[in-house]
């Protein structure tokens, strides 16, 4: 099998050579119980400490301010088990309506469960209005959640802003910053942010291990009860891939100032490529702040679910926001947000590079995307001039 031409980073990224080396010996000769006193499980419980003093290095964070979990999402559901049971007279929750589903659909369980739930709007930019959210904050706001860096956009809210307005208003806020971190930098301890959650899956580890950071003076509830994760996370700690999450935050800290550039860079080519060689094409998001990795384009004319076939027949991984079954592509609730109309949105592809990515790679990509995209117009305008005459 030839081996995939890989434009999708934000969906999931390979493991990292260094990482899987420092996670093989914790599924070979170090398998011993973190929790077991004698020295095979306290070299286990030592490697987790390591971990997590790099995982806090890249966020400029305390050690004791991160809980490894299994991924973002019950990262996520942790983050909001604790501000909610912190004050559980207040009934309102805010957020955007651009989350991930991880988010939205934690939110829509809650709203079953009586929770109102507040959806931010955002322009077509993808960005949200701090005024807006300033408005929407009142004495029943139990939690603000936000997104920092979309991951169908890339458009990064201003989390800094964000973060003053929340601690003006003493409300705890919760940032998902799976797609932010490691492709910007982020310093906790400048930022009155009170729950944050990344996943392994996105920064070059293997998926299934993720981390909460709570700030120091945050609320905790745990939402598996145990001893583990000094009584903050039950459950035998998943020992080489917490390992692998560590010395893959160690990478992106040595890498992100130059990587981000490169990134930038190929994105770039990519992107300006495709415009000089395609016509009826725009890009989505907010292309002045927006994660370095990250296009998102929108191909009019087309439906993205059938120029992502031809692509995967020829090599070529990127996605579409959109869900899709056999039978129906729904539009990404995302740029229905951002106002796009559903054909529109229907028509919007996602490219993501990422540390492996190469020049070589976006050249090819592009001539592979430039017939792909011909090839569905010219099929879409002759079923089109086929049911005009029927
Ligand atoms: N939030 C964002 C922005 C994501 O991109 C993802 C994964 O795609 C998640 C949350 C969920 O992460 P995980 O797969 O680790 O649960």
């Amino acid at each position: 099998m030839r081996s995939p031409l890989y434009l999708d980073y934000n969906a999931t990224t390979p493991i990292d050579p260094t990482v899987r080396q420092a996670m093989l010996p914790f599924l070979e000769n170090f398998f011993g119980n973190p929790s077991s006193s004698y020295q095979l499980g306290r070299q286990a419980a030592n490697a987790i400490n390591i971990a997590r003093e790099q995982v806090a290095s890249l966020l400029r964070a305390r050690s004791s301010e991160l809980v490894f979990t299994s991924n973002a999402t019950e990262s996520i559901n942790t983050a909001f088990c604790s501000a909610l049971a912190a004050h559980p007279e207040k009934k309102q929750i805010i957020t955007s309506s651009v989350e991930h589903s991880a988010t939205k659909l934690l939110c829509l369980e809650l709203e079953k469960r009586g929770y109102e739930i507040i959806w931010l709007p955002v322009n077509s930019l993808g960005q949200l209005s701090l005024e807006h959210l300033e408005k929407a904050i009142t004495p029943a706001t139990a939690l603000v959640s936000l997104i920092w860096g979309n991951n169908e956009t890339g458009t990064l809210f201003p989390m800094e802003k964000i973060a003053t307005i929340t601690a003006a208003h003493h409300v705890p806020l919760h940032v998902d910053a799976v797609q932010v971190v490691g492709k910007i930098p982020i310093d906790l301890s400048s930022l009155e942010i009170q729950y944050l959650s990344l996943s392994g899956h996105k920064i070059y580890a293997p998926k299934g291990v993720g981390a909460l950071y709570i700030h120091r003076h945050a609320s905790y509830q745990p939402l598996l009860c145990g001893f583990q994760e000094q009584g903050r996370r039950g459950g035998t700690e998943n020992v080489a891939s917490v390992v692998a999450l560590g010395k893959a935050a160690e990478l992106a800290s040595q890498f992100l100032g130059k990587e981000m550039l490169r990134e930038a860079a190929l994105r770039d080519r990519l992107e300006s490529a495709l415009l000089k060689k395609l016509d009826h094409l725009s890009v989505n998001g907010d292309l002045d702040h927006r994660l370095p990795n990250t296009s998102h384009l929108a191909f009019r004319g087309i439906a993205a679910s059938t120029a992502l076939l031809l692509l995967d027949e020829q090599g070529v991984c990127c996605s579409a926001g959109s869900a899709c079954t056999s039978e129906s592509c729904d539009p990404s609730s995302v740029l229905i947000a951002m106002g796009r109309s559903a054909e529109e949105a229907l028509s919007g592809v996602r490219f993501s590079v990422g540390r492996f990515t190469t020049e070589e790679e976006i050249d090819h990509a592009v001539e592979i995307v430039v017939q792909v995209i011909k090839k569905v117009r010219s099929l879409t305008f002759t079923l089109q001039e086929v049911e005009k005459k029927n």
